[in-house]
């Protein structure tokens, strides 16, 4: 199978990887010279250019950072230099409204297209054990399950076009808030004198479980894997989650729905970038839980 994979950044970067791992011909394209030099050395063919990238392939895979991306790589690359038949799939996270528009403008151009988010971050995009929530017309999910099994642990039909999307940023939703709920907890915990790892063994087996304590603990230590391990870097950066935030808040107003923790998440997440730490794993908002950006580093202005 050859596969035009457009996006090579935290998530695109191993993913692409898992695909050309799995024996197909990767035609790798970002804009970054440097991830498209990662993406060489793993076994990916570089392209000089998305249009030239997916001038021959089967299917397109998409990882780009948000909707005016997404449109603009689709309406000026791939709809116009896409082979024809292939199959489209964009990975990034986006609003609803701009999946359901690309959704049309490629089934016009004559391409099945499918929207695809994930959820995992990226450890689970280097294992190849992504989460995809897929919106798609029926008959195509089966090409698109194939497509996307390199990368993935689940490939969920949510429904049709843009649901894919409408589920992962209800997903996120619930990470955002659960992650500030753990960070507020940890906080309270060592003020209370309670060893933050002692309660991460407590919590991890208690109701108070959830993803954000066992597979992303925000405090350095007991999850090997986490961006608390190394400084917050890499990860799922806080300006990705306030965009999500937003997304779901976007959607909930269009939809007439009551939101509010939703609404909370978004505005602290809104100020832990403005205070400069943007950059940051989306984990680190807990050391403005904590009092202590100053152990963050130089990143503040
Ligand atoms: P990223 O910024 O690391 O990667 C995006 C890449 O797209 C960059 O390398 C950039 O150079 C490239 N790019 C931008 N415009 C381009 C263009 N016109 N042509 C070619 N390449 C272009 O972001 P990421 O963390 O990899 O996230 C990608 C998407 O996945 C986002 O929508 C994000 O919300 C979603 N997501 C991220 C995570 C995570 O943990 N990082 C988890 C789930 C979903």
């Amino acid at each position: 199978m050859r596969i035009a994979f457009i996006g090579l950044g935290n998530m695109g970067g191993g993913m692409a990887v898992n695909q050309a791992k799995a024996g197909r011909e990767v035609i790798a394209f970002d804009l970054s010279a440097a991830a498209l030099d990662r993406a060489k050395a793993a076994g990916c063919f570089p392209s000089a250019s998305a249009a030239e990238a997916v001038a021959s392939a089967e299917v397109v895979i998409t990882m780009l950072p948000a909707g005016p991306h997404v449109r603009s790589v689709y309406a000026e690359q791939i709809l116009p230099h896409a082979a024809p038949g292939a199959l489209l799939i964009d990975c990034s996270t986006i609003d609803v409204e701009s999946a359901r528009a690309v959704a049309g403008q490629a089934r016009k151009a004559g391409f099945r297209f499918a929207d695809a988010p994930v959820s995992g971050g990226t450890a689970a995009a280097d294992a190849g054990t992504l989460a995809f929530m897929v919106g798609c017309d029926e008959a195509d999910f089966t090409p698109v399950e194939a497509a996307l099994q390199p990368m993935a642990r689940a490939v969920i039909r949510a429904g049709d076009h843009g649901a894919g999307q409408a589920a992962k940023i209800c997903n996120n939703m619930v990470l955002g808030i659960s992650m500030i709920g753990v960070c507020e907890a940890i906080a309270l915990a060592e003020k209370l004198g309670l060893d933050p790892e002692r309660f991460f063994e407590i919590a991890s087996k208690s109701s108070g479980q959830c993803w954000s304590i066992t597979s992303y603990y925000p405090w350095p230590g007991p999850v090997e894997a986490a961006p608390s391990n190394r400084g917050y870097s890499g990860g799922f950066a806080t300006a990705m989650m306030l965009k999500d935030l937003k997304l779901a808040q976007q959607a909930a107003a269009a939809a007439g729905a009551a939101t509010p923790m939703g609404a909370q998440a978004e505005g602290l997440y809104a100020l832990f970038e403005r205070l400069g730490h943007g950059g940051k794993d989306f984990s680190a908002i807990l050391q403005l839980m904590r009092g202590r950006l100053g152990e963050l580093g130089g990143e503040a202005s």
